[in-house]
Order: C-alpha cells, then structure tokens, then sequence
C-alpha cells in the first residue's frame, strides 16, 4: 500500500483536517510533527505556547493511537530524509502563513516535487485564503468592515462546512521517540502547573466550543466587554494550534437563535482573518509600523518600570489584573488585553513591541498576526489602527467593565475589603477607609506608578511632534 506522510503543523486535530483527509485516500499514513526552530529563528514560540504545544501533542498522539512521530531541526532536511528513509510517495499538509512557514514551505514543496513526490497542501486555518481578494482597485484592504463585508456577504465566499474526521490507517513505521524528546516544558515550578491536561487538545477544544455555544454566545455582543463574564469562547489557543477549526467555530455558532451574537463573534473570527491577511500582505508586520509615519513616534525602548507593568504591580487594578491573569494563565481577556497594551504604549510610552515581546512569550495563544495587528492597532500604527488620542483611562474602563470587581479582585485579593467605589482607585479612599480595609498603599498593595493625565498629556504632545516631523 502507499505510504503518504500526514505533516501537522497547526492543525493539530483529526476533524475538519483535509490535508489528513487526503492522505488517508492516499494510502497508509505516518503522521509526524517537526519543531522547526531552525526556520523560525526569532520567531520560535514563546515559554507559554511550548506548553500549551507539548499539552496538545500528547492528545494529539492518543487520538492517532500513539502513532505520531516527532521531530526537532529543519524540516527542510528532515521532511526529505524521512521520504526517502519510509519510501512516502506523497507528503500532504494544510497551509500556514507566517512569512518564515510560507517560505520554508515553498521550498520544501519544490524540492520534494522534483524528486517525483506527490505534494499537497490545503486551505484548513482561515476561512479565506488571504491572497483572494483585493479592493476594488486591486489593492489589499486596510481596513476591516469593508474587508468582512466583502467576505461574509457574498454567497461564494461563505465558508465551507467541516469535514467529518477520515477512518485512519497507519503506515507500519517503528516508534519514534517520545513528546518529551522535545523538551517543551522548562523544569522550573512554573510550567508545571501552568495549564491542565483538560484544557487543550482536540477534544477539550470542541467541548468547549459546545459549552460556548450553548452558554456564552447568547450575549456575545454586550457581554464580550465584561470580562468577569463568560461570554467570550477563549477558543484562541486552540484555534492557533488548530485543535479546532475557525470553520467549525463558525458553523457551530449558528445553531444559537440570537442572530445579532452570531453575528457579532463570526466578525471577530474576521478579525483574525483580517490579522493573517494584513500579515500576509505585509510580511514584516510585527517588526515594522504598518503606518510608516509611526517611524518618527519617539517610543521609548527601555523603561525602569517595565517590570511593574509585565507583573502586575502598577497600582491600577484592571491593569495588574490582567497582567496577572496573563503570567498566570497564558491567556487574558481582550478588553483587558487593549486596556493593559494602551498604558504601556501611551502612558509608559514605550515601543510596542516591547508589549508585543513580553506577550508573545506569555500567552498560549500567542500568534504572530493577530499580536502584531492587535498591538499595532492599539498603538494607533496599524492596519485599522485605534486612533492615537484614544488613551484607554484605566480607572474609568475598570468601573465599567468590571463595577463589581469580579475579574479584578480574582486576580488582586489584595484589595477584597476595599468599598467597591475605590476599587478601581485605591489612592482615593480616605486613609480610615483603607485601615478597615487593612491595606497599606506602597505595603499591601502599590501606590499608582504613573500620573494619568500628566502621562496622557506627555503621549498627545510626542503624537503631535511625530505629525510634525512628517508634515
Ligand atoms: P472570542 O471573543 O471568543 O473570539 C473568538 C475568536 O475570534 C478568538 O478565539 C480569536 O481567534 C478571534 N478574535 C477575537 N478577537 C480578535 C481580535 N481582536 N483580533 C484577532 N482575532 C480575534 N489573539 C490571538 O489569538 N493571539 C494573540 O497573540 C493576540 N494578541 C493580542 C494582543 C493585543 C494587544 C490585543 C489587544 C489583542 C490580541 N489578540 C490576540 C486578540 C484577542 O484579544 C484574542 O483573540 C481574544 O481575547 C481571545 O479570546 P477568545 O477566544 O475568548 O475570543
């Protein structure tokens, strides 16, 4: 029987999988997985994203019946040796779009190709293949509505149905060495805990698409702000590693009878479509401003709070939250995500992707497009950018996002006794509210680190210089 060799990459699942689908029709299939830090150089996953992956691969390995094989160099080197060692007639894999994958693929396409090897790959991680439309004008689109307009609105672009999972026949290959070979997981106290085994992987990502579906979707649209809500699918990781499809995310959301919530999460899974196709259209999107004229903007590249910030210990309590949340969990909610990401770049002033780095290591989620475009966005250089005035007060988004504290004081216990009306001011309670409350501003819990308005001043005047310099 043939041998054809299944490549996962990000699309660590067996539903909705055509490249496996293919492969099966093939003949005989070996699955394998190859951590390619080679090509990614500085783009290799962050601590929190290794975790999440190795999680993943276990799950992954069970549902191939221990069958996946995996491997750690250059996947241009190893992908043709294992050819030639298994005798593989035909290589299949679904397509990824990160400049270094795109490239890298190409390669290893042409290369396999001339020697005769049947290669195929396929359209599994974004609804739209992000080189098939353009504006009107023959230019790609920079900003969303349009863009998702286009895309949702018309018959022939509307996103295909998933595909069932393939009956799997596996080629006879001796075991390969274990997930650990890979060492994904730092020996250090940390990534122990980090994540359970129920949270990622095939299974857990469909349950809870299901769970969203039938719990948290009703209420998308307003309660996607709150973050103390469950109305968010926190389905990103998975939908980066691909344990789900965005298909199946898509399709499954329309079950829920609230058309407007339906609505309003498949634009968000256009938000993503829109980050791989800014990205696709502008390869050095998480080095560069996509607005050039942001070159002239005077970030700061080092500050000696940063470490406040990347803690938690601003003294704001939305902000300290959510960075917790992240160095905690690997994962935030996006309300907190612009909250924390617009004090850092307008009122700490600093480059964004300083605030870009720090997430890219710390989230499971982490993924090149949506991180760059989203970090861009808030800083007002992007595609679709935030406009540079809007400064997100963080005092005034935590009293109405999160009135009662429910997200805030989960991650800051410290202030659980304070009266709701300072919780998100601390420094404004009168010194006897904050005894009977037993906290100790500078001791208990930290003084704000920086002025807002003094700071929002300084970030409007350095947006005014940096229109100066390019008038
Ligand atoms: P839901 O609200 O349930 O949305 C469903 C899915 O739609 C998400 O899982 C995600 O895939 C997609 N999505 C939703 N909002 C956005 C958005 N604004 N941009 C792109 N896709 C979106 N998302 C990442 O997946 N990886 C990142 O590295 C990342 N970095 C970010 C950095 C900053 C500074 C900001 C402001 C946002 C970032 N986001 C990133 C986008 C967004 O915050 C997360 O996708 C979202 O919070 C994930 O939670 P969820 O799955 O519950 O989202």
């Amino acid at each position: 029987m043939a041998r054809a060799i299944h490549w996962f990459r990000q699309d660590l699942r067996i539903s909705d999988n055509p490249a496996l689908c293919a492969a099966v029709r093939f003949g005989a299939v070996i699955p394998i997985y190859i951590l390619d830090e080679v090509n990614a150089g500085d783009d290799a996953m962050g601590a929190a994203s290794r975790v999440w992956l190795h999680k993943s691969l276990q799950k992954l390995n069970e549902s191939l019946q221990g069958k996946l094989q995996v491997f750690s160099g250059d996947a241009r080197q190893i992908l043709p040796e294992l050819v030639q060692e298994w005798q593989v007639e035909a290589v299949f894999w679904n397509r990824a779009y990160e400049p270094w994958r795109m490239q890298r693929d190409q390669e290893i396409k042409s290369y396999l190709k001339a020697q005769s090897i049947h290669v195929e790959s396929f359209q599994a991680s974004v609804l739209w293949e992000p080189w098939t439309l353009n504006k009107p004008d023959g230019t790609p689109y920079k900003v969303f509505t349009p863009f998702f307009h286009r895309r949702a609105s018309a018959e022939s672009t509307l996103p295909r149905e998933p595909l069932p999972c393939p009956e799997l026949c596996f080629a006879d290959i001796p075991a390969g060495q274990g997930i650990e070979a890979l060492e994904l997981v730092p020996n250090k106290d940390w990534a122990q805990n980090f994540l359970s085994e129920e949270t990622c992987g095939e299974a857990a990502a469909l349950a809870r698409l299901q769970d969203f579906v039938q719990n948290g979707l009703s209420g998308y649209k307003k309660g996607r702000n709150n973050p103390a809500l469950p109305n968010v699918s926190r389905l990103s990781s998975a939908l980066h590693f691909g344990e789900i499809s965005p298909n199946q995310a898509y399709h499954a959301a329309c079950v829920c009878d609230s058309p407007s919530d339906v609505e309003h999460f498949q634009r968000e899974l256009g938000w993503r479509e829109f980050s791989i196709y800014v990205l696709y259209h502008n390869p050095e999107l998480a080095q560069k401003n996509f607005n050039p004229a942001f070159d002239a903007f005077p970030w700061r590249q080092k500050h000696p709070k940063l470490w406040r910030w990347q803690m938690g210990q601003t003294g704001y309590p939305i902000i300290d939250a959510g960075m917790r949340q992240l160095y905690q969990t690997g994962w935030m909610h996006n309300r907190v995500r612009m909250v924390v990401a617009s004090f850092l770049v307008k009122n700490m002033l600093v480059d964004w992707r300083i605030g870009a780095a720090w997430f890219w290591d710390t989230l499971s989620d982490a993924d090149q497009a949506s991180n760059s475009a989203s970090w861009q966005w808030v800083a007002g250089s992007g595609a679709d950018g935030a406009p540079y005035f809007r400064i997100f007060n963080p005092v005034l988004q935590g009293e109405k996002f999160d009135a009662e504290g429910d997200y805030t004081l989960s991650y800051v216990p410290e202030l659980q006794a304070l009266p709701k009306k300072f919780l998100h001011k601390p420094w404004q309670a009168p010194r006897n509210v904050l005894r009977e409350a037993g906290i100790v501003l500078g001791e208990d819990y930290p003084n704000p680190m920086i002025d807002l308005a003094q700071s929002r001043g300084s970030a409007l005047e350095a947006f005014e210089m940096m229109k100066m310099q390019n008038s």
